[in-house]
C-alpha cells in the first residue's frame, strides 16, 4: 500500500533544506472547509510561492468527525458513507473540478464501511484506515485547485512521503525519520499537498496522531526538511488570550516562547495541538499561527527563548468536557502503595489525566469522559470510585512567579464572589499555570470573568 523510498540508510537527524524548500504552509479543516476557503488558500499561497511552500492539510471540517461516526454506527448495520461521499463531490464541482475526481478513494472508503457493517465490529486499526480518508481525499481537491490555478502542485500522502509511526492506533507515536521524507519529497512536482494526522507504521498499516494531529504532522515534516518556519494557518489572527468563541474580545498575543505554548495546549486551548511544540522547539525552528480570513495580520509567533516582557498572565486556557473521578481507598491496598496502584491502572490503560488532587487516602482527577467508565471499572476492584460527568478544566497560564504569589488567590477570589465552586486546584507541574475543574454549566462565566480580571480594559 505505501510507496516510499525507504532504504534503511540512516542520514545524519536534521538534513536541511535538501529540496530548497523554505517553510512549511499547514491549513487546517475550517480552512479548506469549502470551495470559497480552497480559493482562499490557493491565493495565499501563490504569494508564498517565492519560499517554495510544502503545504499540509486537514481533512474538510467535520469530516472527520463524520467518518468516526460512521465507525459508531457499524456494529447497528448502519455505516453508510453516501453522506461523505457528496459532501466531497459537492466541493469539487463548486471548485469547477471533476465531480468524479475522487471516486477511486470514495469507492474504498465505500468499501471499508460495507466491511465494516458485515463485521460488526471495529478495530482502532480500521479506525484509523476509516479516518484518513478525509485528509486523503482533501490533499487530492486542494492540490487539484491549485493547479486550476495555475499552481504547480502534487498531493501526497503522508505515509508515502515516509512518514512513519509505531503502531499506537489512534495515538501513535513518529519513528525518527532518516531523511527519506525529504529524499521523497524532491521527487514530487510542484508544490506537494501531504495529509495531515496521518502516518503509517513499520508494516504499511495507517495510523493517526490522534485528534487535532495535523499541526504535529506539519511540525514533523519541517523538521525532516530543515524549513526556516512552520506556519499554522487557521481561522483565527494567532493565539488569543482566551478562545474567542467564549470571549469575543480575547486579546491577540503578538510572540510566544514554546513552554507557553505547551502549557497552553496541554490544559486544553485547541488552538495548536500540544505535541507540535516539540520537534520545532528541539530544531529552534519558528511556528507562526495565522488566520486564512486575515492573511496580511502578523498572527502569533511561537519561538525558543525568553520572551521580553512577560506579562503575569499569558492567557486563560479551557477544556469543555471532562468526567471528575474521585478514587477512595478502602484499605484493600497498603497506604503507601495505594497512588501507585491508581496511577498504574491508567498507564495500563494510556489514560491521560489532570489536574490531579491528592489527599491521604483519596484522588480525585479529571478525565476524558469517553475513559472514564473503563478507568472506574479497573479502580473499582481496589478502591470506592466516584464519577461526575459535566466537568470541564480551566488553566490559566502565566509568569510561574505571578502564579504562586498573587495569581492564584486572585482567580478564586474572583470566582467565589460569583459562588463558582472550584475543584481540584493546583498548580501544573511547570509552575506556569494554575489549573482546576469547574462544572459545565458554569465554564463560560468562568472564563469571562477571569479574562476581565486579568486582562482589564
Ligand atoms: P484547525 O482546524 O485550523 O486546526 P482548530 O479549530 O483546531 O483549527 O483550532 C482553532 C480554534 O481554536 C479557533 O477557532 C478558536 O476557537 C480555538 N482556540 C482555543 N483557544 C484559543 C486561543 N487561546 N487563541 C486562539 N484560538 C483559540
Ligand atoms: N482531521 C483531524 C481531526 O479532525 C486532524 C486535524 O484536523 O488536525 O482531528
Ligand atoms: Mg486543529
Amino acid at each position: 500500500m505505501i510507496a516510499n523510498g525507504s532504504d534503511g540508510l540512516f542520514l545524519p537527524a536534521r538534513t536541511p533544506c535538501m529540496i530548497g524548500r523554505v517553510i512549511v504552509m499547514k491549513f487546517g479543516g475550517t480552512s479548506v472547509g469549502d470551495a470559497k476557503s480552497i480559493r482562499q488558500v490557493a491565493a495565499i499561497v501563490r504569494q508564498h510561492l517565492a519560499r517554495r511552500p510544502v503545504l499540509v492539510v486537514s481533512a474538510h471540517a467535520g469530516v472527520t468527525d463524520e467518518l468516526l461516526a460512521v465507525a459508531q454506527k457499524a456494529p447497528m448495520g448502519q455505516a453508510d458513507t453516501e453522506a461523505i461521499a457528496a459532501r466531497h463531490r459537492t466541493i469539487l464541482g463548486e471548485l469547477g473540478l471533476p465531480t468524479d475526481l475522487l471516486d477511486p478513494l470514495l469507492d474504498d472508503l465505500h468499501d471499508l464501511a460495507r466491511g465494516l457493517r458485515l463485521v460488526g465490529a471495529v478495530s482502532n486499526k480500521a479506525l484509523d484506515l476509516l479516518a484518513s480518508f478525509g485528509e486523503r481525499c482533501s490533499a487530492r481537491t486542494v492540490a487539484a485547485a491549485l493547479r486550476k490555478e495555475g499552481i504547480p502542485a502534487t498531493a501526497v500522502d503522508a505515509f508515502a512521503a515516509g512518514l512513519r509511526t509505531d503502531s499506537a492506533f489512534g495515538r501513535a507515536r513518529p519513528l525518527p525519520d532518516d531523511g527519506r521524507i525529504a529524499r521523497n519529497l524532491a521527487q514530487v512536482d510542484g508544490v506537494p499537498v501531504l495529509t495531515g494526522f496521518i502516518a503509517a507504521d513499520e508494516q504499511g498499516n495507517v495510523t493517526t496522531l490522534g485528534r487535532n494531529g495535523s499541526d504535529y504532522s506539519a511540525a514533523l515534516f519541517g523538521v525532516a526538511l530543515g524549513v526556516e518556519e512552520i506556519q499554522i494557518w487557521k481561522d483565527v489572527d494567532g493565539v488569543r488570550t482566551a478562545d474567542p468563541r467564549l470571549v469575543p474580545g480575547a486579546l491577540p498575543i503578538r510572540s510566544m516562547s514554546f513552554g507557553e505554548v505547551c502549557e497552553l495546549a496541554s490544559f486544553g486551548s485547541k488552538v495548536l495541538h500540544p505535541a507540535a511544540m516539540v520537534p520545532a522547539m528541539q530544531r529552534s525552528i519558528p511556528l507562526r499561527v495565522r488566520s486564512t480570513l486575515e492573511p496580511e495580520a502578523a498572527g502569533t509567533v511561537i519561538e525558543a527563548g525568553p520572551v521580553a516582557a512577560r506579562p503575569p498572565v499569558r492567557a486563560i486556557a479551557h477544556r469543555a468536557a471532562v468526567a471528575l473521578l474521585t478514587t477512595t481507598s478502602q484499605r484493600l491496598v497498603p497506604q503507601h502503595a495505594f497512588l501507585a496502584k491508581v496511577f498504574a491502572e491508567l498507564a495500563e490503560l494510556q489514560c491521560d489525566v489532570g489536574p490531579v488532587a491528592v489527599a491521604d487516602s483519596a484522588v480525585t482527577f479529571a478525565i476524558e469522559p469517553a475513559a472514564a467508565d473503563a478507568a472506574a471499572a479497573r479502580l473499582a476492584t481496589f478502591a470506592e470510585v466516584c464519577i461526575e460527568r459535566d466537568q470541564a478544566v480551566v488553566g490559566v497560564v502565566g509568569d510561574p512567579q505571578a502564579i504562586a504569589s498573587g495569581v492564584a488567590a486572585a482567580a478564586l477570589a474572583t470566582l467565589a464572589t460569583k459562588g463558582i465552586a472550584v475543584r481540584c486546584a493546583g498548580q501544573g507541574a511547570l509552575a506556569s499555570t494554575f489549573a482546576f475543574v469547574v462544572a459545565a454549566g458554569a465554564l463560560r462565566e468562568t472564563v469571562a470573568l477571569l479574562h476581565a480580571r486579568f486582562f482589564p480594559g
